[in-house]
Parts: structure tokens; C-alpha cells; sequence
């Protein structure tokens, strides 16, 4: 989702590079595009006030550093000053609180259609596989007949229990029944997934206040749209106000939704964002981290994400070898291979590439031209055209041999050089990736 702002602040950052040290006018000519591209990406305007002032005070009072380009330094501040607004780095993991004496209640609030029921399946899933957790799933919602129901088939898609549905039940009697068999029962964790209402009302925001002080939950989760942008922003302040809440999930982030959301949420609630939605499956959901999402919007790819989720799909082992290399900028055309080849398991391709360093600009063809997996298919082929001293050295990769690996792969040296472009852009962005890692982003060559 965040390319939007991603693209924009890059341009700001090509114009300032090449150019000599930084001064107190370029300062300000990147401030002005810092400002409108985040009020643009939907950046409410008081957090958009916060970034810039710090952006300002960090950048015009600190000593130029003449080794390195402007941009790049502007980069850093700008980065540092995102992660802060998105709640720093801190603060531990963003993951779920569940210390607490069993059963652990999770509270799921928010508006109808925000993902609410889905987002509790997904909870429900990864606590009971990656935490072996015993999980109960129950839905309060007593408005829409079908919710209920709704809840009961995720619960058997994630393989935990549902609460048993009662008819003619209130929100509170149905809370309280669930609490009681998870005592008896001995559940780990009860997920109750409230009613939504298609926009903030007094009644929804009364009962959910009712249930809340009823079973005093450990972690009040606030579902909202990234989709709907300043709506979201709103619908966040507005249950934190009636409700309080312990959490925000941010769904939808494999849309096309303006970053600007994250941003705002986070200081104008005060609640930290725990997780993102990224997908309609059970299993896309993902941590929050600050500095991969500040990462993000910068364009600069996020290794850390990519990698890490290749380890859940993958096998481990592989994962930290895949890790270490890109680490070391070793990165060959085999593991390039490798990759396409789990991105069909793991879920949303744009979503991958969106994590992807350099790839942005790609990512909008396929999505336009809707060609992802022909893509991906043809990149393959291609590489496996190769030959295995090929793809550890791409530079020996010349001319005929270009038209040997068109040939072998049914592809024209167009497409051939073309992902050999790519793929050299994305080993060169993981080497400076790598060295900005070892020495801090001041001297590390973004540019
Ligand atoms: P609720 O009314 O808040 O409970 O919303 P639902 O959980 O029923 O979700 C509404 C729709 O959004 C469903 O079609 C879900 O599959 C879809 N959805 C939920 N989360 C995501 C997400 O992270 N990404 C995408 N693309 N779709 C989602």
C-alpha cells in the first residue's frame, strides 16, 4: 500500500541527489515536497506539522556531512522522523500481549466491513499454530444474523473452537459464555468478535463499552480499513475516545491504499498498530515493525519482512542461508529462481514485491498489465536456460549467449536483459541495503 507515498518521496530524494552538500534551501525545497506528498498520502495534517517541524530542526541545525549527497542525508532524518510517528523502535515487539492469567480475552471492535471476523480467524490461526495456544472463537454479533455463522466457518478453516451459537442471546450473555467454558474448558485465549456498524454510532460504541467492562479484556483490537484513509484516522479516534483500545490492525494493506493512515493512527490515538492485514487468506497477517514500514515508504525495499516471511514458508534452514547471502550481497540468479518459485505459496505477489528493494516500478507493470504469474513463469524459464556458471556470474552473460537463453527459453533477449537488469538493481540495492546495516545510513550510499 505504501507506494504511493513511497514514489513521491522518492522523487524528492532523485532531485536533491548529485548535488553538493546540503543547505538550509535544500532543506527547505525537500520539506515542501515532504509536506505535500504526506498530506497527499492522506497524512493528517497535524502529524504531517510533527515530521516536517523535526525533519526542519534535525536537518538545518545539524553540520553538513560533505562525503555524502544531500538526499541521502535527508533520507536518513526523514526515515528517522517517520519511524518516531509510527511509534518507534522501542517499544519491543508489536506482536499481542497475552500476558495474562489464562483465559487471555482479546477484544476484536471496529466497523462493519473493516475485516473485523476475518482478522479474528487470522489471530485465531497464528496463535494456535505458531503459538500452540488453545484458542475459542466467539462472535457477539447479534445484529447480523449471519455473523454468527460467519465466525463459526472461519473457526473450522483455522481449526480452533467456536462458542456453540444460542439463539436470542445479548452480546454480554453470549461474552460471559464464552469466558466460562474457556475457564472450563481451560482455553488459552478467547477471541470475541464484536458487532460492527457501517459508521460510528452511539449504540455500537454503548455496547461494546458494555462488554468491555464486563470481561475487562487484555487486549482491545481496533480493526480498521487502511483502505479509508482520514476515515480510518476518525474511526480510530472515535473508539478510542468511547472505547479505549490496547491495539490497532491495519487490514488491506495489500491495497492500494495511501500509507498516510499508518502514520496518523499512531499519533492520534496513541495506540500502537500490532499487526497488518495483507489478504483475504487466513494466513496474511503480519507484524507491524516501524522501521520496515518507514523502509517501505522510503522505497526501499524490506529484506527483513521478505526474509522472514520466506522462513514461514519455507523451509528455515533455507531461509537463513537466503539471509546470510543477501546479507553478504551474494544474492545469485539461483536464489532469484528460488524466490519466484515460493512466491506462488506465499500468498499476494504484489505484496512480495512490494517488500522487494527496486522492484516498485515493476510491481505497477504487472499490476496494470495483470500479468503477474506469465511474469514470473517466463522469469523462471529464463533462468533455467541459463547454465549454472551463468547464474552465479550474470556479467559473463554476453550477446550470443543472450540469445542462447532467449532461445532455450522461448523468450526474446528483450525479456533477457530485462531481468538481468532487474535482478542487477536488486543485488545492488541489497548491497547498499547491507552497508547502510553495518555503518548507519549517514555514509552508506543510497544514492
Ligand atoms: P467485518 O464486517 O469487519 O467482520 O469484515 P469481514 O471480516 O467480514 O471482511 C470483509 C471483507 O474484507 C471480506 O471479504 C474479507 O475477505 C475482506 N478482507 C478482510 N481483511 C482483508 C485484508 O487484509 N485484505 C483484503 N484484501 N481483504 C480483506
Amino acid at each position: 500500500m505504501f507506494e504511493a507515498l513511497g514514489n513521491r518521496l522518492q522523487g524528492v530524494f532523485d532531485r536533491l541527489r548529485g548535488r553538493g552538500a546540503l543547505s538550509e534551501d535544500d532543506v527547505n525545497d525537500a520539506l515542501r515536497e515532504v509536506r505535500i506528498a504526506l498530506l497527499e498520502a492522506d497524512v493528517a495534517l497535524p502529524v504531517v506539522k510533527d515530521i516536517t517541524a523535526k525533519v526542519r530542526e534535525r536537518a538545518v541545525g545539524q553540520e553538513v556531512i560533505r562525503s555524502i549527497q544531500p538526499g541521502q542525508q535527508v533520507v536518513k532524518i526523514v526515515h528517522d522522523a517517520l519511524v518516531e510517528a509510527l511509534g518507534g523502535n522501542d517499544e519491543g515487539p508489536r506482536g499481542l500481549d497475552l500476558n495474562a492469567p489464562a483465559p487471555v480475552p482479546i477484544l476484536m471492535v471496529g466497523l462493519q466491513g473493516s475485516g473485523k471476523t476475518t482478522t479474528s480467524g487470522k489471530i485465531a490461526l497464528r496463535l494456535r499454530g505458531k503459538e500452540r495456544k488453545k484458542v475459542l472463537l466467539a462472535s457477539l454479533d447479534v445484529h447480523r444474523p449471519a455473523a454468527q455463522l460467519q465466525l463459526e466457518q472461519l473457526a473450522k478453516r483455522a481449526e480452533v473452537a467456536s462458542l456453540p451459537i444460542v439463539a436470542g442471546q445479548t452480546p454480554l450473555q453470549i461474552a460471559e459464555r464464552a469466558m466460562d467454558q474457556a475457564r472450563r474448558e481451560l482455553f488459552d485465549v478467547v477471541v470475541l468478535d464484536t458487532a460492527g456498524r457501517l459508521a460510528i454510532d452511539e449504540a455500537l460504541m454503548a455496547e461494546v463499552a458494555a462488554v468491555k467492562a464486563a470481561v475487562k479484556p487484555h487486549e482491545t483490537l481496533l480493526v480498521v480499513d487502511a483502505m479509508t484513509g482520514q476515515d480510518a484516522v476518525n474511526t480510530a479516534r472515535a473508539f478510542n475516545e468511547k472505547v479505549g483500545v490496547s491495539g490497532i490492525v491495519m487490514t488491506r494493506v495489500d491495497g492500494d491504499a495511501r500509507g498516510g493512515a499508518a502514520l496518523s493512527m499512531r499519533a492520534v490515538t496513541g495506540a500502537p498498530i500490532k499487526l497488518l492485514g495483507a489478504g483475504e487468506k487466513l494466513d496474511a497477517l503480519e507484524e507491524f515493525h516501524p522501521d520496515r514500514i518507514a523502509g517501505r515508504i522510503l522505497g526501499m525495499g524490506d529484506i527483513v519482512s521478505l526474509v522472514e516471511r520466506a522462513a514461514e514458508t519455507i523451509d528455515q534452514a533455507e531461509a537463513e542461508k537466503l539471509a546470510a547471502r543477501m546479507q553478504k550481497g551474494q544474492f545469485s540468479l539461483e536464489d532469484y529462481a528460488a524466490q519466484l518459485k515460493q512466491i506462488g505459496k506465499m500468498g499476494s505477489l504484489s505484496g512480495m514485491l512490494g517488500m522487494l528493494p527496486g522492484v516498485g516500478k515493476l510491481k505497477a507493470q504487472i499490476e496494470n498489465a495483470n500479468l503477474d504469474t506469465t511474469i514470473l513463469k517466463k522469469q523462471s524459464a529464463i533462468i533455467g536456460s541459463m547454465t549454472p556458471k551463468e547464474r552465479r556470474a550474470p556479467e559473463i552473460i554476453k550477446a550470443s549467449r543472450k540469445r542462447r537463453i532467449a532461445a532455450g527459453s522461448g523468450a526474446s533477449v528483450q525479456e533477457v536483459n530485462r531481468l538481468l537488469k532487474q535482478f542487477e538493481d536488486m543485488r545492488d540495492m541489497m548491497k547498499r541495503m547491507n552497508k547502510m546495516g553495518q555503518k548507519g545510513m549517514m555514509r552508506g550510499g543510497l544514492a
